[in-house]
């Protein structure tokens, strides 16, 4: 029997304060013993390459093939994939990805320039990567999902080449993945994963190119990887548990927010769900319903432990002060279940995602509204933004002077280059200022 205690707090208390800090805190003790594994199936790949994937991929994974050539699957394996998953999950991938193809389409940036009076010409040129790696989870579940919001925005970005890993433990390929590289354009798909494909797509190896930037969620292995080649390539981010703050009115069916806060604890036991109202009487009714549904559960054992461990139900005076509470979490799920969510977004400043009015649950966003599900995580939502098409381009500047222009900053350039007591910058500088000074 799953039993729930969820931590209540009132934000009129004196400790408010000290214990949301308590509650927001988790467990992100570095473990040395990953690390070191890491480092070494790091160095491993680096230095031996597709011997050193296939090893690895036999000893995780428990698939042995002759060469990492024999772990690539078709094109027209994924196509394959596409044409046999059942009618109703090809026609959900495919609206799926059509959203989130016209959400990204208009985050594309352009390259941009301007013209001084006296002919300088400056700007910024924007390029997508060459190539992108995307790690899609396979170790315990498989996530179309993650393939259609990781891959989308690259190509959408104009990124010419997708690299998609994903590992198939026992041999054991999901074709839904596969239809969804199929769909999104993914141009490469590699059935290995852990920390061995991350090192495959940041160093290379004969058989799989080496990458740009690396993106996608993954277990402690993925994410100590991807932290330790950063700097090789880019990465994304490093993502913590997943949250969801509910801000509700207390007019909304209190099973409707049971389950949303239900649909981030069943993720694992670390996930944090918490509800915000200015009824208390409210939050007994959430937590009444949390009680009779949990029993109906797939995952109720997750969602319990979750509940029991990071959720909470927290009571405050009004709308306002359910914006400040919020601002101070920087959730990055925020529902605003209350009767006018406009004017209480405007109250918002921190949060990955925000979804609007009693009819926005969380799930829609995290498959088929559009916007990307891969969100900032543990209060980054303060300087971090969702994963978009702005992630896989990048930016160079374009400077151009005229003879004048050159002439005139060169004055400027030539003080500031002294003051430094750089001189060849100075007499560079110089030897184009017009009247010859030097
Ligand atoms: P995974 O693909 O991340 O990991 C499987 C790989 O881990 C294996 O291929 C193996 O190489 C490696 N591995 C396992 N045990 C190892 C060991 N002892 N030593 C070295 N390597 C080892 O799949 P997973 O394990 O199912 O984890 C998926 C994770 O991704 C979960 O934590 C899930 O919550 C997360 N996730 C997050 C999002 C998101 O949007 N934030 C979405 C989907 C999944």
């Amino acid at each position: 029997m799953t039993d729930v205690s969820i931590t209540r707090l009132s934000a009129s208390t004196a400790d408010f304060d000290v214990a949301l800090s308590k509650l927001l805190a988790w467990d992100d003790s570095v473990d040395h013993q990953v690390n070191e594994s890491v480092r070494h199936i790091l160095h491993q790949v680096r230095t031996r390459g597709d011997e050193a994937v296939l090893e690895f991929t036999a000893k995780f994974d428990q698939v042995n093939a002759g060469s990492v050539s024999g772990l690539e699957v078709s094109r027209e394996r994924l196509q394959q994939a596409l044409e046999t998953i059942p009618a109703e999950q090809k026609a959900a991938l495919e609206t799926a990805a059509k959203r989130v193809r016209d959400y990204h389409q208009r985050q594309l940036q352009s390259s941009w320039q301007y013209e001084e009076a006296d002919g300088t010409v400056l700007g910024q040129k924007v390029t997508p990567l060459d190539r992108a790696g995307l790690y899609v989870p396979g170790g315990k579940a498989a996530y179309p999902s993650s393939v259609l919001m990781n891959a989308i925005p690259a190509k959408v970005a104009g990124v010419a080449e997708v690299i998609m890993v994903v590992p198939t433990p026992g041999g054991v390929v999901n074709d839904m993945v596969l239809a969804a590289a199929a769909i999104a354009g993914v141009d490469r798909v590699f059935t290995i994963g852990g920390a061995q494909a991350v090192a495959a797509l940041a160093y290379g190896t004969d058989t799989i190119p080496s990458v740009d930037k690396i993106v996608g969620p993954g277990n402690i292995y993925v994410a100590t990887a991807k932290r330790e080649v950063f700097g090789v390539v880019g990465i994304d981010m490093i993502a913590g548990p997943s949250e969801i703050l509910v801000i509700c009115d207390g007019e909304t069916d209190p099973d409707w927010i049971a389950m949303d806060l239900f649909s981030q604890a069943e993720h694992d036991e670390q996930a944090q769900s918490i509800l915000v109202s200015p009824s208390a009487d409210y939050l007994d009714q959430v937590e009444a319903s949390i009680r009779r549904l949990l029993p109906t559960m797939e995952r109720a054992d997750i969602i319990a432990a979750s509940l029991n461990s990071r959720a909470a139900l927290i009571e405050v005076a009004d709308l306002s002060e359910a914006a400040k509470v919020s601002n101070r979490i920087a959730p990055e799920h925020l529902e605003l279940s209350v009767a006018d969510p406009e004017s209480l977004v405007a109250e918002i400043r921190h949060a990955g995602a925000i979804f609007l009015g009693r009819y926005t649950a969380e799930a829609l966003g995290d498959y088929c509204a559009g916007p990307n599900h891969v969100l900032p995580t543990s209060g980054t939502a303060r300087f971090s933004s969702p994963l978009g098409v702005y992630d896989f381009q990048k930016r160079s500047s374009i400077i151009g002077f005229s003879a004048k222009g050159a002439s005139d900053m060169g004055k400027v350039a030539s003080v500031l280059a002294r003051g430094e007591g750089l001189t060849a910058h100075a007499r560079s500088a110089e030897y184009r200022i017009e009247d010859g000074a030097e």
